[in-house]
């Protein structure tokens, strides 16, 4: 018997914001660049880098190779950097307190699984499943409508919730999943898309 009604919600500037994170990983990337005197090959990864130290964010087209880096550093060695987004969890938390059941659905991969579980642990969050890529094949957007296909046969009722307007854009074009609701989060407000 399908199960009644699940919130699937996306991790990072969802749940908890990685922003002071990133700015610590961009910091100590860009010191060690700084000093490894190859500098010369790698102006544009340091300009890249200014961008993520001075708004937290990871800049469009960013080296790939020094994407995994910037990410790995900020989700393990700054993992406690990163801070809930208390107004959505109080709200999940009513959710699931009500019968919904609670999946994270994260395109961080499993190579983050056990940072990720940790802070999910720290802030009490009564969750189902953790579902992350096995590798980063797909674009984030395709791998989660992959899995929210998946979910959709499983549960009677899905709501999304995430932080990027084009992933949610990129799910409702693909897919005609007719149980299924989505959320934008942007901080303390949400708003159905
Ligand atoms: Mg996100």
């Amino acid at each position: 018997m399908k199960k009644l009604s699940v919130i699937v919600s996306d991790f990072d500037d969802t749940l908890f914001f990685n922003k002071n994170a990133l700015i610590y990983a961009a910091k100590e990337l860009y010191e060690n660049l700084i000093k490894s005197k190859d500098t010369y090959q790698d102006y544009g990864i340091l300009s890249d880098l200014e961008i993520t130290i001075k708004e937290g964010k990871v800049a469009k087209g960013f080296n790939k190779k020094w994407k995994t880096d910037l990410y790995t550093l900020a989700y393990v060695k700054y993992s406690k950097e990163l801070h809930p987004n208390e107004t959505f969890i109080n709200y999940i938390d009513e959710c699931v307190k009500n019968g919904s059941e609670l999946i994270i659905l994260s395109a961080r991969g499993e190579e983050f699984r056990k940072e990720t579980e940790e802070l999910l642990k720290a802030y009490n969050l009564d969750y189902k499943q953790l579902i992350l890529p096995k590798n980063h094949e797909l674009k984030d957007e395709e791998w989660k409508l992959l899995e929210i296909k998946k979910l959709s046969d499983k549960y009677n009722h899905l709501s999304l919730f995430e932080d990027k307007e084009e992933n949610i854009r990129y799910i409702l074009k693909n897919s005609n999943i007719n149980n299924l609701e989505c959320y934008l989060v942007n901080h303390s407000i949400i708003r159905k898309m």
